[in-house]
């Protein structure tokens, strides 16, 4: 047995459910038997040498509240110009943070500034006061800078920003694993560049987290955990701590370099300053106003604390698109009442009847989404098969419910830049949230890869479908797709038709994404008259062009 629980080496007494320490010996020894190999050796606990090195167990009970400024970037890995390039710098912000640790309270003051893909610069408020949140002010760069977007937050969203908050602030559970019994568990050491680190691991609500502390210096160097997404997975969160220092006035040590990676790409980064232990609160500091309250969702919070990465990732774009969006509307395109477009939430489908089955181009969002229009499909051609899905690019928010429909036996088309990724992504085990493909029981699924020269086309009934690659800045391997006999045109991201004024010039960064639409639809061999959208609804191919006129 390599393993000891830590709680079981000290004799506690209860107090209110939450249990209290003996006075301990810093030095002292735990002994690890390894019965396998009959031999005894002693060693300093590791649980015991963390403590120390934040300051002490007895600082760290007494740990009730704090407060700090960060400054960071954010970093998106599902947004760059082909899958293999690495992650575009998202944002940067600015937090002011107040964590009333005892009252289980926070209020995150944001500033952000958006690069990428979109632009804005936004400031807002959440205050959490256990399951109830609100927001004021605006984090949407689709909003208007001086836009009062006031809201109650949704669990989703207050589970997710607690999650992903308590993983970059490690002396919370180190504070857990010093209170609570039974909380922390030695594993077995790890090597790493050279280094030993000692392995506790901690209960989390969520999923346990191991807390990697440096043998020579027992500081907490890394964590360790898993967390949901909806292409990939289950996917290893780590993060790293650094600058580690006192706090004026407190023992505690705490780190002022936070650096958080999913599937081994930084997402966020993030300097410290002003940190202060146990200051005193502004009575008004984390009241939540009058208005709408939170309806508290536990099933939504549970999903937005297992996927935490996948909302807090959203904010960070501008974009507070992270809500499942389960309404779907179906409009049919030219009076073609076989050619739908599946609105209803900000990323949108189409759905072609072929014959005896159903093409669907786009599956954005996440499997809830990808549920909704497979049942919007259902209702309006009833027993009727999805044969075809057609995938636009390789961004997160378009192919996030690319599983769903290789679950219901849809045989995926996508460009050939992208092969290898879907097949990734197809096969990724997701345990945490086991979805449709992973709950299948043979798992089957079919990839029709386009050439970058090259067309897919399939026609059936009478009627067809074609899907060409359209590179440009946005994304090298994006796919429009056609159906001659409607004259229409659907694509994604680029151009929002219905959206912009007909005869003006696109704002950037649309004028820059969309030019290559522009140029190279003439050498098509193409008939279009309608431009359908993944975002936006649908416009004329004459107003597209007329963009570009002046
Ligand atoms: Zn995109």
């Amino acid at each position: 047995m390599n393993e000891s629980n830590v709680s079981q080496m000290f004799s506690r007494s209860g107090v209110n459910g939450r249990t209290r320490a003996p006075l301990l010996c810093p030095a002292l020894m735990v002994t690890l038997c390894l019965t396998a190999i009959g031999a005894c050796t002693e060693r300093p606990d590791p649980f015991e040498k963390a403590l120390d090195a934040v300051g002490g167990r007895e600082a760290l009970q007494e740990l009730r509240a704090f407060s700090y400024e960060a400054a960071g970037d954010r970093f998106e890995s599902g947004q760059s110009v082909n899958p293999e390039a690495g992650p575009i710098r998202a944002s940067s912000f600015d937090l002011s943070l107040l964590y009333d640790v005892e009252n289980d309270r926070l209020s995150f003051d944001w500033r952000r500034q958006v690069f990428d893909p979109l632009r804005g610069a936004l400031a807002y408020t959440d205050v959490v006061d256990r399951d109830f949140g609100y927001q004021i002010g605006n984090n949407s760069v689709f909003n208007p800078p001086d836009t009062d977007a006031s809201r109650a937050l949704p669990s989703e969203h207050i589970a997710a920003v607690r999650r992903e908050f308590r993983l970059l602030n490690p002396l919370l559970y180190l504070r857990t694993a010093a209170m609570t019994e039974g909380a922390a568990t030695i594993k077995a050491d790890v090597e790493r560049d050279g280094r030993t680190y000692h392995v506790i691991e901690v209960d989390d609500p969520t999923y346990p987290v191991k807390l990697l502390v440096d043998a020579e210096s027992g500081r907490v160097a890394r964590l360790k955990t898993l967390q949901n997404d909806h292409i990939w997975g289950d996917v290893e969160t780590e993060v790293s701590f650094g600058d580690w220092s006192s706090p004026e006035g407190s023992p505690l040590q705490f780190p002022h370099r936070v650096e958080l990676a999913v599937s081994g790409q930084t997402l966020h980064t993030e300097a410290r300053t002003d940190v202060v232990v146990n200051p005193e609160f502004a009575a008004e500091a984390f009241a939540l106003p009058e208005g709408p309250r939170t309806q508290v969702d536990e099933v939504a919070a549970r999903r937005g604390a297992l996927s935490a990465q996948y909302h807090t990732r959203w904010h960070a774009l501008g974009i507070p698109a992270d809500q499942d969006q389960t309404f779907v509307a179906a409009a049919a395109v030219a009076g073609d009442s076989e050619i739908q477009h599946l609105t209803g939430g900000s990323h949108h489908s189409l759905a072609i009847k072929l014959g005896d089955g159903i093409v669907v181009v786009e599956p954005p969002l996440n499997e809830a989404r990808s549920k909704a229009v497979l049942a919007k499909v259902e209702e309006l051609w009833p027993g009727v098969p999805v044969t075809h899905l057609i995938l636009t690019h390789h961004h997160y928010d378009h192919m996030g419910g690319i599983r769903t429909y290789a679950a219901a036996g849809a045989t995926i088309v996508t460009s050939a830049l992208n092969r290898t990724y879907v097949e990734e992504a197809l096969s990724s085990p997701h345990t945490l949230v086991a979805d449709e493909l992973a709950g299948a029981e043979s798992p089957e699924w079919q990839i029709e890869a386009v050439a970058p020269d090259g067309e897919f086309s399939l026609e059936r009934g009478g009627r067809t479908v074609k899907a060409r690659h359209v590179p440009t800045i946005h994304s090298e391997d994006l796919l429009v797709v056609h159906v001659p006999e409607t004259r229409l045109l659907f694509v994604s991201d680029v151009y929002m038709p219905a959206v912009f004024p007909a005869g003006q010039p696109l704002l950037e960064p649309f004028s820059a994404w969309s030019q290559g639409l522009r140029e190279q639809l003439p050498t098509f061999d193409w008939e279009v008259e309608w431009i359908v959208g993944g975002h936006g609804g649908i416009g004329s191919i004459a107003d597209f062009l007329s963009h570009f006129d002046s």
